[in-house]
Parts: C-alpha cells; structure tokens; sequence
C-alpha cells in the first residue's frame, strides 16, 4: 500500500509450541472444563489454533474454592516480602519467555509483532516489578497502617491487550494478598493459559490464580459467586452496567474499566509534523481497538486543512497486513463480530454526512480486515463522534477557541483520557484541568506506566488500575474485611 517497498520479515513461529487443546487452570493444574470446548483462531487468517475449554458454573465454583483455600491456608499467611518474592519470579519469566509471549499474542490477537514485542510484553513485565515492589510497603499505600487484602477477586478481562490487561489486574491483587479467578476473553485465550504455564514455573502455591476460559456466560457465573469478594472488570460500558447491577447489594467491592470516545486536541501553535505521529499512534495502534483511543481528533482551524494533507500523507505510508511480519504497522481486526460493528458504525458516519478517506490499501483475503480510515466533515451530534468504535478509524472535526475546544472534547458520554498538542505550556495546563479524562496526555498519546493512575469518569467507569490508588481497589483499611 506504500510507495516504500520491503520485503516480507516475518518473525518466526517456531519459539511457540501451543498444545493441541487447553484445560482449565484450577488449583495449580489443567484440567479438562464441564462445558464444550472451543476453538480459538488466528484473526489474520482464521486458522486454527488451538481448542480451548469451556468452564461451566460446577468449574467456576471449583475455582473459587481453589481461590479460597489458597487464601486462607497460604497466601493470607506469607510475609508481604515473600508475595513479593513469586511476583518478581513471575516477572523475569515473563522476560526470560518475551519473544514467545509476543509471538502467541499477536497470532491469537492480530497485532503487529513490533507492538507485542516492543509494547504489551515490555509492559506486562513492568507491571510485576512494580507491584512486586509494593508488596512488603502496603503500610504506605496511602489506607493506613496494615490494610488487609479482601479475599478472593474475580475478574474479568478483553481481548485488545490480553496479556497486559491479566498483568494489570493480577500483579496488584496478588501484591496486595488477595488470590484470583481469571476470565479472560473468549477471542484471545493463549496467552493468559502460557502465562498459567508461567505460574507452574514459578511454584506460585496452588490456587493463589486460577483461569477460566469460556464466553460470556462464565464471566457471569464469576460475577454471581457468592463465594468472590471483588470484581474488577475491563470491557464494554454495556457488560459494566449489568456487572453493576449484579454485584449491588451483595457487598462485593466492584472496580470497572469502559469505553472511551477520546478527544485528541491539536492548537495551531503544535509542531505539526510531530502532533501527526501522535495522532496516527492515538487512533492506529493496536488497530484502534483501545479503550483510550484517541478516536476524536479536535484541529484548529485555520490549520485543519494542512493536517488533514500531512496525515493523508503519513498513512499512505503505513503497512497493514501479516501481524508477524516485523514491518507492520497495522494487523487484523481481532474477530468477524468487531468487524461488523466498525462496518455499521463507519456505514453511519457516511450516511450523516461525512466523507471517509483511505490510502490505497490491499486487504488480505481470509481474516478480519479494515483499511485506516479517516472521516473529514464530522458533525458532534454523529454517531461516528459518539458512538466508540473500536477500530482504525478517526473522525475530524474542528474549533476556534480553546474554550470551544474544551467543551466539544467533554461533550460525551465517556471520560477516560485526551491529548492536548501545543507549543504553550500554560495552554495545556489551562486545557488539561478544562477536561473531564482520568488521562490527559500532552504532546504524546497512549504512554503507559505501572506507576501512572488510569482509569475513567462517567461511562468511562469507576475505580483506578495503576500506581499506589491501584492497590486500593485490592484493599481494606485495617479493621476491614477480613
Ligand atoms: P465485553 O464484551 O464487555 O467483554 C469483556 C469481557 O467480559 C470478556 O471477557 C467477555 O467475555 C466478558 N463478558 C461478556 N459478557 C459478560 C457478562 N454478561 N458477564 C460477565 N462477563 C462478560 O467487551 P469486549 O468486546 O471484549 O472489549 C471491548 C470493550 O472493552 C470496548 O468497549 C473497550 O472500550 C473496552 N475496554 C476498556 C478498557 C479500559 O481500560 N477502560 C480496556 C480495554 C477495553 P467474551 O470475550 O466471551 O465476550
Ligand atoms: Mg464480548
């Protein structure tokens, strides 16, 4: 699609010896699910990986048991230091095993080797040092002295980042003391069962982390235990409210990670050419299939015209196609299901009135693909500007003022994270408090840092993963829970 020509770099397969089927991870072990098993595919291909099982509620109640004689009989009993002992083991396994990590994610998800291997697993890693690092300082996580672990934490996790989105839930549940049930989503299942892989080398005693592959339905069967002390859920704002709705009143503590409609804010003054890099990594990484998304892109303008041209310019450059050829910028679109929905709502945005754009762009045959996509003319009341599609798509549109500014990013429903480009400090400062985002960004987009706060306002969510305030969604002050 590129007047820049490479030839094919494909990372090899061989690092990653995937078993024929996978069991459940209970108790230490694999074992076999009540339910029917299921197969899980390559995105870019649609070939056959690997049969995955399916844990029924008999399974989920297995877990849970697992989750809680592990509590009460070890994990609740080892030193803070000795937790942190098996995270910072985890971690340099995770280390030692990258290339194959990188290599398992980007088959079962779609997305480029060079993210996987220079981003999601990188970050995994980090986010075990870090945690690994709190677990013997839980007096100065800002909840008083001896805060106590709840229990048993179920969650439940999506398939855009599936390794990262496990590392973020479990490094800080386990530092601070709880054991886990994990679901992790039905599309993007391998990593997290190499990962159990990873516990079993580790020693960590058995049922501190159990994982229960399935669909929806063993997700809910999670969230209904009696037996669970804390969900922490990332997905859809849909899947959240009706996680909100079962867990009221049964005095599970709840943390939930949403959508996002993100405004990537662009001011005149911004050095132009490096405010384009980080607008195509805020809505074209990872194929926009992320939460933060800088899916928005707010110009000034009297200089929209020149950054519509210097972007058209930049994405005739990107290559989509094989995830595993190191030169790709752009994979697949993780199922036929997300492909749909990014379909309808792009087939919308047309309807109303915007003009969508693409580079010259050869799709693959067999997988689930979508050409970047760009939509100029974008009205704020367009589904296109409301609506979080999920996908390699930005819609464009414009302001005048810095107040007009604030006011269109916040003019949603979501309020996860903005990114501000200017060449004036005291504007971003002014900008950044004017935004309703967990997150804002400025002069950069999508860095992530296990010390960092993340999370939303609104339909964004509640609760924060990350830094010290991501323990608190693991914690009871002390005199609490148990
Ligand atoms: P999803 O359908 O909400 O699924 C998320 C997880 O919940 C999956 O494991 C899913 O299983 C499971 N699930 C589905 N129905 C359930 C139910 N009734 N009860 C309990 N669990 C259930 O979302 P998705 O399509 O996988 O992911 C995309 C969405 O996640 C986007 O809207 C995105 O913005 C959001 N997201 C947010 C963040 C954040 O940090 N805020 C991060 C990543 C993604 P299945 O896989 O079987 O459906
Ligand atoms: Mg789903």
């Amino acid at each position: 699609m590129s007047f820049l020509d490479y030839a094919p770099a494909p990372e090899s397969r061989a690092i990653v010896r995937l078993r024929p089927s996978y069991g459940l991870f209970l108790d230490g072990e694999f074992v076999d699910g009540h339910g029917t098993p299921f197969p899980t595919i390559s995105p870019a291909t649609e070939e056959h990986l690997a049969e995955v099982a399916t844990a029924d509620e008999h399974d989920v109640d297995l877990a849970v048991a697992a989750a809680r004689r592990a509590y009460d009989e070890v994990w609740s009993k080892l030193s803070g230091s000795d937790r942190g002992k098996y995270l910072f083991r985890i971690a340099r396994l995770v280390q030692e095993r990258a290339r194959e990590l990188a290599v398992a994610e980007s088959l079962n998800n779609g997305k480029p080797i060079k993210e996987s291997r220079d981003l999601d697993i990188p970050l995994v890693a980090a986010w075990f040092f870090y945690y690994a690092g709190w677990a013997d300082k839980l007096d100065y996580a800002g909840l008083g002295a001896n805060p106590k672990a709840l229990g048993v934490a179920g969650q439940i996790i999506p398939w855009n980042f599936p390794l990262l989105m496990l590392a973020w839930k479990i490094a800080p549940a386990l530092a601070a003391g709880n054991t886990v049930v994990l679901k992790p989503a039905e599309t993007t299942p391998l990593t997290a069962l190499l990962f159990a892989e990873i516990l079993q080398q580790a020693d960590l005693p058995p049922g501190v982390v159990n994982i229960v592959t399935g669909a929806g339905a063993t997700g809910q069967a999670l969230v209904r235990h009696p037996g669970v002390d804390k969900i922490a859920f990332t997905g859809s704002t849909a899947v959240g409210r009706e996680i909100a709705r079962a867990t009221a009143g049964t005095g599970k503590k709840l943390t939930l990670e949403l959508g996002g409609k993100a405004a990537n804010i662009v001011f005149d003054d911004a050095p132009i050419d490096q405010a384009i890099e980080g607008v195509v990594n805020g809505i074209f990484f990872n194929q926009g299939h992320v939460c933060c998304a800088g899916s928005r892109l707010l110009v000034q303008e009297n200089v929209h015209d020149d950054v519509v041209e210097r972007l058209k310019h930049r994405l005739s450059t990107l290559r989509l196609g094989d995830p595993l050829d190191k030169n790709t910028d752009i994979g697949a679109i993780n199922s036929q299901e997300q492909l749909d929905r990014i379909r309808e709502l792009t087939a919308a945005g047309e309807q109303e009135g915007a003009t969508p754009w693409s580079p010259p762009c050869e799709l693959p045959a067999n997988g689930f693909w979508y050409a970047p996509t760009i939509f100029t003319g974008v009205q704020a009341s367009s589904r296109i500007a409301r609506e979080e599609i999920f996908g390699p798509v930005l819609s464009i549109l414009t302001f005048r003022t810095p107040q007009e500014a604030i006011a269109k990013a916040n003019n949603t429903p979501y309020g996860l994270s903005a990114g501000i480009w200017s060449d004036k400090g005291s504007r971003i400062l002014a900008v950044a408090d004017g935004l309703k985002a967990g997150v804002v960004w400025s002069n950069t987009f999508n860095r992530f840092d296990p010390a960092s706060p993340f999370g939303g306002y609104k339909e964004s969510g509640y609760g924060r993963e990350g830094g010290k305030q991501g323990l608190s969604a693991y914690l009871a002050p002390s005199g609490g829970a148990q």
